[in-house]
C-alpha cells in the first residue's frame, strides 16, 4: 500500500525536493524552484507554481502529487484578536493552532490608531503562532487538558510547517517582512517527536524565512533532547516548563519528573548552551494554594540560581475536568516580587484567547477523536 503522504511535498528540504525533481527527470534546479514555490511563496497547489513549465504542472498533478497544506476546519476569534484554529489533516486527525496579533501596546490593536489610512489596514506590528507538534499529548500533567486526550499520534514536519502555512495564508502574512515568531507550545510535547519537530525549525527558518531567533520550544523537561538541542546549528530558543520548585510537588503535577527529576533537569538548564544575549526561559503555572507561595518562589529562585534565565508566570488558566484553580491576582504579583527581590527576572503572562480555550494548557480538540 502506498503511503498517502509520499504524494506530497511539504516536509520536503531542499536536498529532498532536488533529489525528487532529479527522480521526475528534471533539472536539479526544479529542486530550487519547489522549495521556493512551497516554502517561500506559500502555494496550495501544484498547478499554483509557476516557475514550473504548465506540461510538468499538469504531470505532476497527474501522479497525484499535492502540496500537502493542511485545511482550517474552525476558526474561533477571541475579544483579545487572538484566534483559534483547528487544522485538519489528511488522515482526519486535527491540532489547534493559534494567531495572536501585538500591537505597539501589547494589546491586538483595533485599527483606530491614528495614521495614514492606507497603511494602517493591519492592526498589529507582530504576531505569535503557537504550533502543535502531536495530536493529543503523552506527558500527564495533571493541570492541562491537552493531557486529558492522550496522544494519537506524531505530526510529520510537513503538518508541523502546514499549519504555519495555512495560518500565514489565512492571515495574507509573509514573513520576513512581516514580524511573525513562532512559539511550538501548542498541543504536545516537541522533545517526545524531536526528529520531525527539528525538521520543521529548519524548514521554517530556511524556507519560509522565520529566524531561528523569533522561534522558542517549550519542554515538560525531556533531559536527553534538551542536550540535542544544544548541539543543534539551527535552534530555537529554548523553554522549560517548570511548574514546581521540588521533586515532591512536581512529580504530583507532572509525572514525568519521575523520570528526570529537577537535579537532572536543572543540570541540563545549567550546561545549555546559550548564544550571545540569550536567556532560557522556566515556565512556571501558578496553580492556588498548590505552588503559590512566597516560600515557592524562594525556593525557585534558589534552583535556578546562576542560570541566565527568566521566569514566566502564567495563572494558572481554568479548564473542566482541571482540579485547580487560579490564584488571586495579588498572590500573583506576590510571587514576582518575590523571585524579583530573589535576584531572578519574573514576567506574568498576560492569558491570550482565555474566552476562546486558545490560552495555555487550553488546547484541546472540540471535536472528538474519530473511533479508529
Ligand atoms: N509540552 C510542552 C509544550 C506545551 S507548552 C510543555 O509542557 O512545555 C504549554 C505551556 O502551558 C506549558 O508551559 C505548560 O506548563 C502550560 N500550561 C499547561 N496547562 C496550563 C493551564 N491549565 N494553565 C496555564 N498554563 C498551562
Amino acid at each position: 500500500m502506498s503511503d498517502k503522504r509520499q504524494n506530497v511535498l511539504l516536509g520536503l528540504t531542499f536536498r529532498e525536493l532536488t533529489d525528487f525533481a532529479e527522480e521526475s527527470g528534471q533539472p536539479s534546479y526544479r529542486g530550487r524552484q519547489l522549495f521556493e514555490a512551497v516554502y517561500g511563496q506559500r502555494v496550495e497547489s501544484v498547478e499554483q507554481i509557476s516557475t514550473l513549465p504548465q506540461e510538468l504542472r499538469h504531470r505532476f498533478k497527474q501522479r497525484g502529487l499535492s502540496v500537502g497544506v493542511p485545511t482550517i476546519q474552525k476558526k474561533f476569534v477571541s475579544s483579545d484578536g487572538t484566534i483559534r484554529y483547528l487544522i485538519g489533516f489528511s488522515d482526519g486527525q486535527s491540532v489547534e493552532t493559534v494567531w495572536m496579533p501585538e500591537g505597539d501596546d501589547g494589546e491586538a490593536g483595533d485599527g483606530s490608531e491614528a495614521g495614514n489610512e492606507v497603511e494602517k489596514a493591519r492592526a498589529w506590528d507582530r504576531a505569535t503562532i503557537c504550533v502543535s507538534s502531536q495530536v493529543g499529548c503523552a506527558v500527564d500533567c495533571q493541570f492541562c487538558l491537552t493531557a486529558l486526550l492522550g496522544v494519537k499520534r506524531n505530526l510529520t514536519a510537513g503538518e508541523i510547517v502546514g499549519q504555519v502555512c495555512a495560518v500565514l495564508n489565512d492571515q495574507h502574512v509573509s514573513p520576513p517582512q512581516d514580524r511573525v515568531n513562532i512559539v511550538f507550545m501548542g498541543m504536545g510535547e516537541p522533545f517526545l517527536n524531536y526528529d520531525n519537530f527539528i525538521k520543521a525549525v529548519g524548514l521554517l527558518a530556511e524556507g519560509v524565512g522565520i529566524a531561528e531567533s523569533r522561534m522558542t520550544v517549550s519542554t515538560a523537561g525531556i533531559v536527553p533532547r534538551i542536550y540535542d538541542l544544544g548541539a543543534e546549528p539551527v535552534r530555537p530558543k529554548l523553554a522549560i516548563s517548570l511548574n514546581a520548585p521540588n521533586d515532591e510537588l512536581r512529580s504530583r503535577l507532572m509525572p514525568i519528573n519521575r523520570k528526570w527529576n529537577l537535579e537532572k533537569l536543572v543540570a541540563a538548564a545549567r550546561d545549555f548552551p546559550l548564544r550571545n544575549r540569550e536567556r532560557l526561559t522556566f515556565e512556571y503555572v501558578l496553580m492556588d494554594g498548590v505552588n503559590d507561595s512566597p516560600q515557592n518562589a524562594r525556593e525557585l529562585s534558589e534552583l535556578i540560581r546562576g542560570i541566565r534565565g527568566k521566569v514566566n508566570l502564567i495563572a494558572l488558566n481554568p479548564g473542566p475536568g482541571i482540579a485547580f484553580q487560579t490564584p488571586a491576582e495579588n498572590r500573583v504579583f506576590e510571587f514576582q516580587k518575590t523571585l524579583t527581590a530573589a535576584g531572578v527576572p519574573a514576567f506574568i503572562r498576560r492569558p491570550r484567547g482565555r474566552d476562546i480555550y486558545a490560552a495555555c494548557g487550553q488546547l484541546k480538540r472540540t471535536v472528538e477523536f474519530p473511533a479508529s
